[in-house]
């Protein structure tokens, strides 16, 4: 007795099967739907999909391994979104912690405690406290300081790969130099629903922004909040217990959402086709300008 072993084709040839079935009977549905659910094409899609939403060129938790079946295929993409998934929290307390950190040195030196933290899995480009006491200038909010540090470092088209930390939610004017600099991940710990760029404002996950202009605004960012929010909220007890109580009085900085320690919005959306082709336009133009300068 022979056992039967199933093992992958390429694409290509499943399709032509299909096609050659589909002149039997099969419709084109059934010949589509078994080209895009083959293992291969799907361990595919899916790799390249963490990559992107992650924003790293590797899968840490051991994706390049040989899949014998889909079931065995399945089960461990299970297992290694699993492990992405607690060393991604991981990372958020890090730099979240380091977001606070900073709060705090920026309240010792008589500025306002707001921390932020740029960063790519643990490696910070770019950090930044309030500077609008001491520099008298009311954009100098620690987002913009640590977004123009980082695109001085990295390049505004390499912030579409790093997360932007903060101990409080991003103002409306953050918000908005967040979206033109194109970060793909926004993380903090309180809620500002008076002047926040999300709970007040949409400007974070305003998708008409990047859907109408996308070659001025990056995709819509994922948003994780109420990362350690209970040290946020001590460091600005910390700092004055009395201006804290009466923050909390008046409703401007608070827990995201009741007692949920932390809240995921729905993932980003990836570019655009408009996004691309802007790209490859600047990118021509560019290379005009240096063959005209020669
Ligand atoms: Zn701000």
């Amino acid at each position: 007795m022979h056992e039967i072993v199933r093992t992958p084709e390429a694409p290509h040839a499943l399709a032509r099967q299909s096609a050659a079935n589909g002149r039997r009977g099969r419709t084109l549905r059934q010949a589509l739907g078994l080209f895009f659910d083959h293992p291969i094409l799907k361990r595919h899609r899916v790799r390249l999909t963490r990559e992107y939403s992650r924003g790293t060129s590797h899968d840490e938790a051991g994706c390049s391994g040989n899949h014998e079946t889909a079931d065995g295929f399945a089960v461990r993409e299970k297992q290694s979104d699993a492990a992405i998934e607690i060393s991604q929290r991981t990372t958020d307390k890090v730099m979240m912690a380091r977001c606070i950190e900073l709060s705090r040195s920026a309240a010792s030196k008589g500025e306002y405690p707001f921390g932020t933290v740029i960063a790519l899995d643990r490696q910070i480009v770019a950090e930044g406290i309030n500077s609008t006491i001491r520099g008298g200038d009311v954009t100098r909010h620690a987002e913009i300081v640590a977004l123009s540090h980082a695109q001085k470092t990295v390049g505004r088209e390499q912030l579409r790969r790093y997360t932007l930390y903060s101990n409080i939610e991003p103002c409306a004017m953050c918000a908005y130099c967040i979206r033109e600099a194109g970060v793909s991940r926004v993380v903090y710990a309180l809620g500002s629903p008076v002047m926040g760029g999300l709970s007040k404002w949409n400007v974070l996950r305003d998708d008409g922004l990047s859907d109408r202009i996308p070659e001025i605004f990056g995709a819509v960012p994922e948003v994780v909040s109420g990362v350690l929010l209970c040290e946020a909220q001590q460091a600005w007890r910390d700092w004055s217990p009395f201006v804290w109580e009466m923050i909390k009085l008046r409703g401007l900085l608070t827990a995201p959402c009741g007692q949920e320690g932390n809240i995921r919005v729905q993932p980003g959306h990836s570019r655009s086709l408009w996004h691309y082709l802007h790209i490859l336009l600047m990118r021509s133009c560019q290379a005009r300008i240096k063959t005209g300068s020669r």
